[in-house]
């Protein structure tokens, strides 16, 4: 496959000039709070804002996951503020003198550094709600310091769960005011061991409050605590499809036919550097089909689609966690829930039906900071699925061969009429200016293709499989 000098310069343009998309007046929050946010200079709310702000300020519960940088303080701060401002417009919340002050918000953060920042947001996007009262409690600070912070009515409350407990194990920090719960990064406060200490805090707040929770993963012990904390949750999941992914790399083999493909994926599968795979399917029958024909020479494999009762399918996942499975056939549908970091490997064995779901599908490999190798095979029917992916990750996604199994036919021209070609096309949802680390725009630079895997046979070259 061959890119000619202006494919480079599309490929290398932003992803967004013009800011697109909802505007902070549509947010639905005060003016007040929107003057602070405009004096923050942000051009647009960016995704996770758009999303999780007009969905918090009707008063459910949330559980979001965003990339790291995507602005989510701001996401629950605004709501936040503006449950405050309502409660200062509501004779029936007016304080009683001498009453229980405790905060209508609590926010409990994994460690200290996040808890400031979060305190600092307050601060920052408060500005215009009068008299607000921000205290946060953490550990290794002295305590008379904080027991003071926490006397007289207080609005917002931030903390670090531990010396919650601590606080109000003494008696120091009452809770019974809290109209609104905020974990943030919850997956990293349950990996520093703070899940008794959550659940015991919970507890003590009352039943009608909304619960908004933010982690990188609803998974496992996560999403457990997930459920036990909110109530009727919306689920907002924010994945930028610009993202360049760096930490997976993406490899394309054209095949010839079907069989061409089959002896393919044998190949790579036979490949010793795989840990654990999970091969994608277009259908669900031909995911069973598949890991039937795998099963039948010797892998240890299952399926995985949504045509499988809920208890089958966890079980399949268990496995899978659990290292008795190499490799899970799936569908796009059963996709979203596979989070299990040993996964090395992703091979597309039949296309997805929309380019999002190939971000989703490369997505179950390189998690929890390793790295994955993603394999696309594609017949040459396929060539119009695979320009739409490459358009919708902005990415160029290199065409390699497996020593023996090259393929006869030509790799498909790269000739395609202009409309076809525009690779840096704004890709709408994406966030724009200023153009921040972790803000969708191509920041790093992708350089430029690679080429893999040519002459470097992958593992013993025969028909079967390893055992
Ligand atoms: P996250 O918690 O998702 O990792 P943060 O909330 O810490 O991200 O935000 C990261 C940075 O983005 C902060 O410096 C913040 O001020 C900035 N930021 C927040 N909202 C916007 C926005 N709408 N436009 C541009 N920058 C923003
Ligand atoms: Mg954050």
């Amino acid at each position: 496959m061959s890119f000619d000098s202006q494919d480079e310069a599309l490929l290398a343009a932003p992803a967004a000039t013009t800011p697109t998309g909802p505007s902070f007046d549509s947010l639905g929050v005060a003016p007040e709070i929107l003057k602070a946010i405009t004096h923050a200079g942000y051009p647009t709310p960016t995704d996770v804002q758009a999303l999780a702000v007009p969905a918090a300020l009707t008063g459910r519960d949330l559980q979001v996951s965003a990339k790291t940088g995507s602005g989510k303080t701001a996401a629950f701060v605004w709501p936040a503020l503006q449950r405050i401002l309502d409660a200062r417009n509501d004779p029936a919340k007016k304080r009683a003198k001498g009453g229980p002050s405790g905060p209508r918000i609590l926010v409990l953060a994994p460690t200290r550094e996040l808890a400031q920042q979060v305190s600092r947001a307050f601060v920052v996007y408060g500005g215009g709600v009068q008299g607000l009262r921000i205290a946060h409690v953490v550990g290794g600070v002295p305590y008379h310091a904080q027991l003071k912070a926490l006397r007289g009515p207080l609005d917002v409350l931030i903390a670090t769960p531990g010396r919650l407990l601590d606080l109000m194990n003494s008696g120091s920090a009452i809770m019974s005011q809290v109209e609104m719960l905020v974990l943030d990064e919850a997956d990293r406060m349950l990996d520093m061991g703070f899940i008794d200490d959550i659940t015991t805090i919970a507890q003590a707040l009352p039943q009608e409050r909304q619960t908004l929770m933010f982690s990188a993963t609803f998974a496992g012990t996560v999403g457990k605590l997930a459920s036990d904390l909110t109530r009727d949750p919306q689920r907002i999941n924010v994945a930028s499809h610009t993202d360049t992914h760096a930490q997976i790399e993406q490899r394309l083999h054209w095949a010839d036919s079907l069989h061409h493909k089959h002896a393919l994926l044998e190949q790579l599968l036979a490949d010793r550097d795989v840990d654990q795979a999970v091969v994608f399917t277009s259908t669900q029958r031909d995911a069973d089909a598949l890991a039937w024909k795998l099963g039948e020479i010797g892998h240890s494999v299952a399926a995985l689609h949504g045509g499988m009762p809920q208890g089958r399918r966890n079980r399949v996942l268990q496995d899978l966690r659990h290292r008795q499975l190499r490799v899970l056939v799936a569908t796009d549908v059963a996709s979203r829930g596979i989070d299990v970091p040993t996964i090395t490997h992703v091979i597309n064995y039949g296309l997805p039906m929309k380019a999002e779901d190939y971000v989703h599908r490369i997505g179950r490999t390189g998690r929890a900071g390793r790295t994955g190798l993603a394999i696309t095979l594609a017949e040459r029917r396929d060539v119009g699925m695979i320009r739409r992916i490459e358009r919708f990750t902005t990415q160029r996604i290199t065409a390699s061969v497996v020593a023996g199994l090259e393929p006869k036919m030509p790799a498909p021209s790269d000739t395609k009429p202009s409309s076809e070609r525009s690779f840096g096309k704004p890709a709408g949802k994406s966030f724009g200016a200023p153009r921040k680390p972790g803000f969708g725009g191509p920041g790093k630079s992708r350089g430029g293709p690679r080429e893999f895997g040519a002459g470097k046979p992958s593992g013993p070259r025969r028909g079967g499989f390893e055992r």
